[in-house]
């Protein structure tokens, strides 16, 4: 039995408990940035613990360097390079067949709009490189794949090319992948407010606070201007524009998003945003739409469940699907 004034002592804590942990915590917001998959990604997290959050989001870059490491076609130990340089089969982890199948669902919803196997293509146009050149039609056609189908083949964990002229290129993908594994390592760390910005791919954990996070949507034609905004909260969406990697020559934009029909930049829009629950989708499926074109890609944004997005056509119209028009605050 305690005695009297040891029994008050010990009360008068723990109401001082129950009491701090009622008030609300001072929340502090943490920002970081770092350059992953060419990308310089920002992450912020909100959370009454400073220590907690910069932990948790250099925990999140790492998280994101995994998966540069096994998604880039140029890292020679990454599996797709593996793939590419080999027509035997090579062993892969689950999360390149997570991914791989995520990619080739978006292929089929898109009948091969969305084509994971156009890194020859790719490589030919070299669009990073200092001085990119419009190849000539022949060159484009040796190295253009054919349809989706024929891309791999997998065998439980061991996928194998079908034909020298795939070369996969997960480009329109891996970033987003990496960034909802990065949103998974906030969320395990005890983070209930994160947002994480990979160059347009953007991926939330909860509001921003006790609101929604405000996203900005790039203006595609003029540059730092915002064409308009939406608020979400742990959503994802994704801006694929044709002013990201692009150079102009005789007043023809050439651009980093190929139709793989014809080999050349997608000519029909000029950007589009989608969201989605996660962000691997949302990053194939504006890549997709952006080749489809305003109406296909509309289209096509409608009938995916849980989708919605807007789509600034060629000439500037802007579309968005039925979903998204409450939501949208126009600049
Ligand atoms: P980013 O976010 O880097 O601007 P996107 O998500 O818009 O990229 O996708 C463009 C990248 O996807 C290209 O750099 C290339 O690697 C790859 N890619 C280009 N065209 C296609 C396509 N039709 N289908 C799938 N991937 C593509
Ligand atoms: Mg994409």
């Amino acid at each position: 039995m305690l005695n009297r004034p040891l029994a008050l002592v010990v009360g008068m804590i723990l109401l001082l408990v129950v009491v701090w942990m009622r008030q609300p915590h001072p929340q502090t917001e943490v920002a970081r940035t770092a350059l992953i998959m060419g990308t310089l990604v920002e992450i912020k997290g909100v959370g009454p613990d400073k220590d907690q959050l910069e932990k948790a989001i250099s925990e999140a870059f790492s998280a994101m360097r995994v998966e540069e490491d096994r998604f880039s076609p140029g890292i020679a130990t990454s599996p797709v390079f593996l793939i590419n340089h080999t027509l035997e089969p090579v062993e892969v982890g689950p999360q390149f067949l997570e991914l791989f199948a995520l990619g080739q669902r978006i292929s089929a919803e898109t009948r091969g709009a969305f084509h994971m196997g156009l890194g020859g293509l790719i490589k030919l146009w070299d669009l990073g490189s200092v001085s990119p050149r419009v190849p000539s039609e022949a060159e484009i056609k040796q190295v253009l794949p054919a349809s989706t189908d024929t891309l791999t083949v997998i065998n439980t964990n061991r996928v194998r090319r079908l034909s020298p002229a795939v070369q996969l290129d997960l480009g329109g993908i891996a970033k987003g992948f990496a960034v909802d594994r990065a949103l998974e390592v906030l969320a395990s760390a005890g983070l209930e407010s994160a947002s994480i910005n990979a160059g347009g791919d953007i991926g939330l954990l909860g509001g921003h606070g006790e609101r929604p996070w405000r996203i900005g949507i790039q203006h595609p034609r003029e540059a730092g201007e915002l064409l308009a905004t939406i608020d979400l909260k742990g959503e994802a969406i994704v801006t694929s524009g044709d002013y990201e990697r692009a150079f102009m020559l005789n007043g023809v934009r050439y651009h980093h998003i190929f139709d793989p029909q014809t080999g050349y930049p997608a000519r029909n829009c000029q950007s589009v945003s989608v969201v989605a629950q996660s962000v691997a989708e949302a990053d194939a499926l504006a890549t997709a739409a952006f080749v489809l074109g305003p109406e296909e890609g509309l289209r096509m944004l409608e009938e995916v469940s849980g989708v919605e997005g807007l789509i600034v056509a060629a000439d500037g119209t802007i579309e968005t699907t039925s979903g998204l028009k409450d939501q949208i605050q126009w600049q």
